[in-house]
């Protein structure tokens, strides 16, 4: 366990935060900037600093409001706006240090900034580490719609240190936890066994992660554009998406976390997948089970079938107007560009519902 390779840049995950400032001070940059949130702020920037002390390198911090309410235009105007008023020029450096949100939003200001200066991931998040801050994917919510606008822009590298995971809630844990399921379910059937059976009242062990970090790495170096089987990452998504979206129109400040909204996506999805793709009845039955077991229950009636089939039909992945969903062929092994209709996507909303 040391550092993975991925599309042109390493994964780090050992002696993660020397390993920082060696690639800062050899970097030549002209000045660099941490971006946080309010809890990163908090809990991680101290720990970063203490290495920081010795540096000659002058830098300045960056915080914006903490969660998905601040992934937007607005803040990454703020974002543009401090970068210019430091004067941040071609050769600086953003460190993007939080959770998804961070990474997304810092990872598109510092790829449009002056058409791109370098960035770094320092993912604080266990959903970070293991899923959004490998492959390159930046960007915002717009519209109401996730993600919308971004940019495929790499990292220059990516610096992953489990002792940021001692202070995230574990609400957080989970969520993050979901993608690590996901990844199992999609690629490797030994992994999703290890982990359903594994303690999660606190942060997995490092070596669950990395090797969550590995099974993404591989699917997004072989399509780093999402032209084809990068597709299959997006299990759970289609339906637990539109999920995200409705629970943060709806909700308030106690909408679903990324992870949970992802879950109730892969319970759908893995009914989907039952009926079109050969998942047996067995296997649906476990997934149901272990992910009923680990997340709350969230109440989707009839009544909100429309506003998610809506939703759903403005998923990035549909082509032609048709609604694409990944499905499991069974665990460890799935298939991309499955169209599911109107009427599947509500039964299998219907099949959480109970
Ligand atoms: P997040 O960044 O909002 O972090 C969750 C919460 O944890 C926030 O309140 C944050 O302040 C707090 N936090 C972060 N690190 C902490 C720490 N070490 N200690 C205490 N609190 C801490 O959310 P997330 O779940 O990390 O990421 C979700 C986002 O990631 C979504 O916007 C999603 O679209 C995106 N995502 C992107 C990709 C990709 O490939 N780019 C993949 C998956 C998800
Ligand atoms: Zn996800």
């Amino acid at each position: 366990m040391d550092t993975i390779n991925s599309i042109s840049y390493p994964v780090i995950f050992k002696d993660t935060l020397t390993q920082l400032v060696n690639f800062i001070e050899q970097g030549n940059y002209s000045r660099f900037f941490i971006l946080t949130d309010e809890h990163t702020g908090e809990h991680c920037l101290p720990l970063l600093q203490e290495r920081l002390e010795h540096l000659n390198n002058s830098y300045d911090v960056i915080e914006v409001n903490a969660g998905e309410e601040s992934k937007n235009i607005d803040f990454c105007a703020g974002i543009w706006k401090m970068l210019i008023d430091f004067g941040a020029d071609r050769h600086s450096l953003m460190i993007n240090l939080g959770g998804g949100v961070i990474g997304d939003m810092g990872g598109f200001a510092a790829s449009t900034y002056k058409r791109g200066i370098d960035f770094v991931q320092v993912p604080t998040t266990l959903l970070s580490q293991v899923d959004a801050s490998v492959g390159g994917k930046t960007g915002i919510d717009f519209d109401n719609l996730k993600n919308i606008i971004g940019t495929f822009t790499q990292p220059k590298a990516v610096f992953i240190e489990p002792a940021f995971l001692q202070t995230l809630p574990q609400r957080q844990i989970l969520s993050g936890y979901a993608e690590m399921l996901k990844h199992g379910l999609i690629q490797d059937a030994a992994y999703w066994s290890e982990l359903k059976g594994a303690d999660i009242n606190a942060a997995p062990a490092p070596e669950l992660v990395y090797q969550s970090v590995a099974i993404k790495n591989k699917v997004v170096v072989d399509d780093p554009f999402e032209k084809g089987f990068r597709k299959c990452l997006n299990f759970g998504h289609t339906v637990g998406h539109a999920v995200e979206t409705y629970s943060l129109l709806n909700d308030g400040s106690k909408h679903l976390t990324h992870g949970e909204a992802i879950a109730i996506g892969m319970i759908c999805e893995a009914w989907l997948s039952h009926k079109n793709a050969g998942l047996t009845t067995d296997e649906l039955n476990e997934i149901t089970t272990v992910l009923n077991n680990l997340y709350p229950r969230y109440e989707l009636d009839e009544t909100c079938h429309s506003v998610l089939h809506s939703l759903m039909k403005t998923d990035k992945k549909n082509q032609n107007g048709n609604i694409n969903c990944t499905l499991l062929n069974k665990i460890g092994e799935c298939s991309i560009d499955h169209i599911c209709t109107e009427e599947e996507l509500c039964d299998s909303l219907r099949y959480y519902a109970g």
